[in-house]
């Protein structure tokens, strides 16, 4: 039997019969992977049969759609199998590269397959090697010619009959066919040993196939609809196992005992009457909702969501007015020093009137100043304190904190929610973003918050119009300029943040200007390297007029709100993402002044083309974040470890929005009857969620 046969391929003797393949048998003795392979599929992780089972396939080889060369037809995205023939590479006069390679199918019938400027992909082929092409076919002449396809290498041995094939991740030395085989066997060898996580009554409610259905047609599906099954059951299950954690987390997070904030019509009316302008609905609406948390026993936690400009540092202050009124200190972090100075100021100016004491605390701030103000903390002998992620070293103690915002939240890359705690209880949480992320992204980062969304702009907000500006009608956007400073506006002029030269990049451009385009006018400029004094002088400046023109890096890129800037020119904006081209604009949208927003930009790749259009197609940041999340996915978006998504194998949230709704309510289902997760039926599903999250979530006491 295959078992005997490996092991002693392996040199071992066998004194006993082994019957079968366990789940925890090591990789080595599966049927045909041996001692020499085995090293390998472990450099992938693969250390046993189970291994083996849930190494998922990263994609198929599909022969569903696949002609022969003779029953093309033009114009149809479609497979062709073939042996490659021929292959060639020159140089077109127009000066493209220009790679072709000839292929013949079963029946002897020729398609040509081209790439443009790819010289490399003449390295990826050979004469005499089985390809599968995917791509939308064209006839040129006699010849069908796809240009561009999708290629994917067939093994010699493929079964030549399989509609679908799995395509593994791969280690050097080891084929698809290695972890084919390996897969097989052990899927005949050990299926049948896998534990269900979920109760029979869940699968049918959900109509989800039981794991050893499921298990075998994600390998080899039998056809294209049933790989469609087997991948809802998995994908389900993963995004199950990471609603439940969530859940669980919500649950413990809320189990703490909070400071308990009154909001009295009384303290209500006074907080309203520092307000200067009228709520809107959605600012009503999450002014309510806090309330509504902080009255309770349990610490809130709540993410107040909305666009740039859509007015959420007045709900903020709302909160953290009723944690003072109530008799508690409250803390306001933001991502940067002037965007922290900007938040005081404003808190300073409302409570002129008020006895409240507001203090800032972050690095541009002295020694002595430092030590003064930590005391005072400590001593309770501050209301508010506004400050930066200085406020989360361990030294700042205070006496009695009832409320923490954190504004900008995802610029602190991680979740920067913890550090921040009082004797006795856990203060409330209010996590504020501006970065429209996708329903799912937001169900899976912040799924054990709740949510608030101001949907709607404030009032009197004037349209940005935007323009991605071709480098010959520079001249007239200056013009322009030009005419809108006359008028008293004023503008921003971004620079991106280059690695070495910042500073450099930016003051080049403010000599240029001043010296050229703009010297008609009093302009300024500010980026990463001045003191945080000179910062804010010059910030201040541009806020009270002084300066009609700031030239910045994206310095400027969160929060800063100065109304009477209409006018933004973005140099080199293929180096900006999508998010911060946003919040860029954001910059220009906040007074009763028509907005303007110029980029300059000159895209190399496809993908940074796309982003300018999507940005100056819209203004709607959630279509952007969506587009942004199509372009880049979440990695690159929220940075790559930090993102703080949990790691999905088999989930994509961009694709799988509907299972995640639908798991979400299934997790919320469960735990609403059995918080613990400690029914017998639950008791491999609570295994896998501690297995995946319990230290990430502190759940060790789950599992
Ligand atoms: P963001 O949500 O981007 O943090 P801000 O809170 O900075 O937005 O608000 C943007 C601007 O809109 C500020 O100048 C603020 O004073 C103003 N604002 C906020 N709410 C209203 C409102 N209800 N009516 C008029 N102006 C408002
Ligand atoms: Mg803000």
């Amino acid at each position: 039997m295959g078992l005997t046969t490996a092991l002693l391929a392996g040199g071992l003797t066998i004194v006993h019969h082994m019957p079968t393949l366990r789940l925890n048998t090591p990789v080595q003795y599966v049927p045909g992977v041996g001692p020499q392979r085995a090293e390998l599929f472990t450099r992938l992780g693969l250390r046993t049969a189970a291994d083996l089972l849930f190494n998922f396939p990263r994609d198929y080889q599909d022969f569903t759609e696949v002609r022969g060369i003779g029953q093309l037809e033009d114009d149809l995205s479609l497979s062709v199998r073939g042996k490659v023939e021929e292959l060639d590479q020159r140089v077109s006069t127009a000066g493209r590269t220009i790679t072709g390679l000839l292929i013949r199918d079963a029946a002897g019938d020729h398609l040509r397959a081209v790439w443009f400027n790819m010289a490399f992909m003449r390295d990826k082929f050979h004469i005499g090697q089985e390809v599968l092409l995917s791509g939308k076919v064209k006839q040129k002449g006699l010849v069908w010619e796809m240009s561009h396809p999708r290629v994917q290498y067939v093994d010699e041995a493929a079964d030549a009959d399989a509609p679908l094939l799995p395509v593994y991740r791969l280690t050097e030395g080891l084929k698809q066919l290695d972890i084919r085989a390996a897969a097989r066997a052990a899927l005949e060898g050990c299926t049948g040993q896998i534990e269900e996580a979920l109760p029979e009554e869940f699968l049918a409610e959900h109509d989800l196939w039981p794991i050893e259905k499921a298990l075998p047609q994600i390998h080899f599906p039998a056809d294209g609809d049933n790989l469609k099954r087997a991948q809802r059951r998995f994908i389900f299950q993963e995004l199950l196992i990471l609603q439940l954690a969530l859940g669980i987390r919500r649950v413990q997070i809320r189990a703490d005992v909070a400071p308990k904030i009154d909001v009295s019509a009384l303290v209500d009316a006074r907080i309203r009457r520092l307000i200067p302008f009228k709520l809107t609905w959605g600012q009503e609406q999450a002014i309510a909702e806090i309330s509504r948390d902080l009255q309770g026993e349990q610490p809130m936690n709540r993410l107040l969501q909305g666009d740039v400009g859509s007015g959420k540092t007045i709900v903020a202050v709302y909160a953290l007015l009723a944690a003072v009124a109530a008799g508690y200190q409250g803390t306001l972090m933001a991502p940067t020093e002037i965007l922290a100075r900007q938040h005081a100021q404003t808190l300073s100016g409302m409570l002129a009137q008020a006895k409240a004491k507001v203090i800032e605390l972050h690095g541009g701030i002295s020694a002595s100043a430092r030590t003064e103000a930590l005391r005072q903390i400590a001593a309770g002998e501050v209301d508010l304190v506004i400050g930066t992620q200085a406020l989360l070293q361990a030294d700042v103690k205070f006496a009695r904190l009832g409320l923490v915002v954190i504004d900008e939240q995802h610029k602190f890359g991680v979740r920067q929610r913890a550090g921040l705690q009082a004797a006795g209880f856990q203060p409330h949480t209010l996590v504020m973003s501006a970065t429209p992320i996708p329903r799912t992204v937001t169900m899976t980062l912040y799924g054990d918050l709740d949510i608030s969304s101001l949907r709607d702009p404030v009032p009197g907000r004037q349209p940005v119009h935007t323009y991605i500006v071709e480098e010959a009608k520079r001249q007239g956007w200056w013009d322009f300029v030009r005419e809108k400073l006359r008028q008293g506006r004023q503008a921003y002029v971004v620079s991106p943040r280059v690695d070495a030269g910042e500073a450099t990049s930016a003051e080049e451009r403010y000599e240029a200007l001043a010296n050229g385009e703009l010297e008609e006018f009093r302009l300024n400029v500010v980026h990463g390297r001045l003191s945080s004094e000179d910062k804010e002088l010059r910030i201040n400046a541009f806020r009270d007029g002084e300066t009609q023109v700031l030239i910045c890096t994206t310095a400027v890129e969160v929060g800063l709100d100065v109304p009477n800037a209409t006018l933004m020119t973005i140099e080199d904006g293929e180096r900006f993402g999508l998010a911060q081209l946003h919040q860029l604009r954001g910059r220009i949208s906040r007074g009763t002044h028509l907005g303007f927003c110029s980029v300059f930009a000159e895209p190399k790749t496809k993908e940074a083309q796309e982003r300018l259009v999507a940005f100056a197609s819209t203004t709607d940041g959630f279509a952007l974040a969506e587009k942004d999340f199509q372009l880049r996915g979440p990695g690159e978006i929220f940075g790559d470890r930090q993102h703080g998504l949990p790691p999905l194998r088999i989930a994509d949230l961009m694709r799988d929005e509907a299972i995640l709704e639908e798991s979400r309510g299934a997790a919320e289902g469960i735990l609403k009857d059995d918080p613990q997760l400690a029914r017998t039926e639950l008791a491999r599903l609570r295994a896998l969620v501690a297995q995946h999250y319990g230290q990430a979530l502190q759940l060790g006491s789950v599992g």
